[in-house]
């Protein structure tokens, strides 16, 4: 139910008890009865319903005073004694109790303690009987509000995205027909068209990857997942672009160890890794996939000797879009998604990733997820662990 149907219903229902209340005679509430500080005569019933309120409640009598205050309006700097600290809310409430109006609005609250941020509100006030009584209702929409905003530099930078590969598309197709006569021409900019759309496909299928797994059911029917298999395959995906840089793959580490959940995102989670290793060191190097048990977790390494990534850019390298050198990354057909991609797939299977980098040395990322069984334990495995090249 979203707020306002929320703060509705609930003024609707508190101004029928508080109606049917005037009739039985208004009592005084105690504070023991449902936990909400008190401080005078409410109508039977009132204080019940606020109680089970999730967001902030605050009733003023007729002299703006507080007669009850959740203890969240208390604590998020609204209440403090028997006054409402909000000025924009006192207003509201006068306004209300003046023409019997119910209204809404939004309001900034500065936060009351050193440090706190600012709240941002969607508040609901109306009326409350004939006594010139007045309801408050205040919901903390700040995260909310901030979700949104994330939501929307994502769509934002999506379309940015897509503008650069769909622009390119276009002019070469105009080259293409005005170079019609001359076949080698044809040929250089079809190449690049082909280039072209093969980012624009890589952009869609991380955009699809990880639109799933941010879903409710990011592992529908999760199942036993054999680590080795799983870097063998991921292995097999990187190894034509590393063969072309020289680059060994080497695995090493614990054979047989298992986990829960789903083989198909352990892939694609470590072919974003391995890819990275490869994309982002020099040729003739090599890049280290590496197992081990770790108590009841399972941890798989990605190490490289390529070029590290700038101290102050490491706690960002997992936001979506974010590269340190956005032209590197486009030439190695980078989409800016995949260490998203990767963070998310831990999550889902509740576990983690860290990174390790020194800028000119290298970098290690090191996934670890929840062993099969609650112990990292190993089997024999199906398929022996290859060196990969
Ligand atoms: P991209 O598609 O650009 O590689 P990622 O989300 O996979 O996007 O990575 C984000 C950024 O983190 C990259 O653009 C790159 O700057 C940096 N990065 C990721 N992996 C490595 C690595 N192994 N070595 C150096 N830099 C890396």
């Amino acid at each position: 139910m979203s707020f306002a149907a929320l703060a509705g219903f609930v003024v609707g229902a508190l101004a029928i008890l508080f109606y049917r209340n005037q009739i039985e005679a208004p009592s005084r509430s105690s504070a023991a009865d449902d936990g909400v500080e008190t401080g005078a005569a409410l109508p039977q019933g009132v204080a019940s319903v606020l109680a089970v309120l999730p967001s902030s409640a605050v009733v003023l009598d007729a002299h703006d005073r507080v007669l009850r205050a959740s203890s969240a309006a208390r604590a998020f700097g609204l209440v403090k004694g028997d006054r409402l600290m909000a000025a924009e809310l006192l207003a509201l409430a006068r306004q209300v109790r003046r023409d019997g109006e119910i209204r809404e609005s939004e309001i900034d609250v500065a936060g009351h303690k050193f440090g706190q941020e600012t709240t941002n509100f969607a508040v609901r006030v109306a009326p409350l009987g004939s006594y010139g009584q007045v309801l408050v209702l205040a919901e903390d929409q700040t995260e909310r509000r901030r979700v949104e905003a994330v939501r929307r530099d994502f769509v934002a930078n999506v379309s940015h995205e897509l503008k650069t590969p769909v622009g390119a598309l276009s002019l070469l197709a105009e080259t293409i027909q005005d170079a019609a006569d001359d076949p080698e021409a044809v040929t250089r900019f079809s190449g690049r068209m082909q280039h072209e759309a093969a980012r624009l496909n890589y952009l869609v299928q991380d955009l699809i990857t990880l639109s799933r797994i941010q879903g409710a059911e990011a592992i529908p029917t999760p199942g036993q997942v054999s680590i080795d298999e799983a870097v063998n395959d991921a292995l097999d995906h990187c190894n034509t672009k590393a063969a072309a840089k020289d680059i060994a793959l080497v695995t090493g580490g614990t054979e047989g160890l298992r986990i829960w959940g789903d083989d198909e995102l352990l892939v694609t989670a470590l072919r974003n890794l391995i890819d990275n290793a490869v994309a982002y060191s020099p040729e003739h190097t090599r890049v280290v996939v590496s197992v081990r048990p770790a108590g009841d977790s399972v941890e798989i390494s990605v190490s490289d000797q390529g070029i590290g990534i700038p101290e102050e850019s490491l706690e960002r390298i997992f936001e979506r879009f974010f590269r340190v050198d956005a032209a590197r990354s486009r030439a190695t057909g980078g989409t800016g998604l995949g260490l998203a991609i990767v963070k998310h797939v831990a999550a889902a299977h509740a576990g983690e990733v860290s990174v390790w980098s020194k800028e000119g040395s290298g970098s290690t990322f090191t996934l670890r997820l929840p062993a099969f069984g609650g112990t990292a334990v190993a089997v024999p495995p199906a398929i022996p662990l290859e060196t990969a090249q």
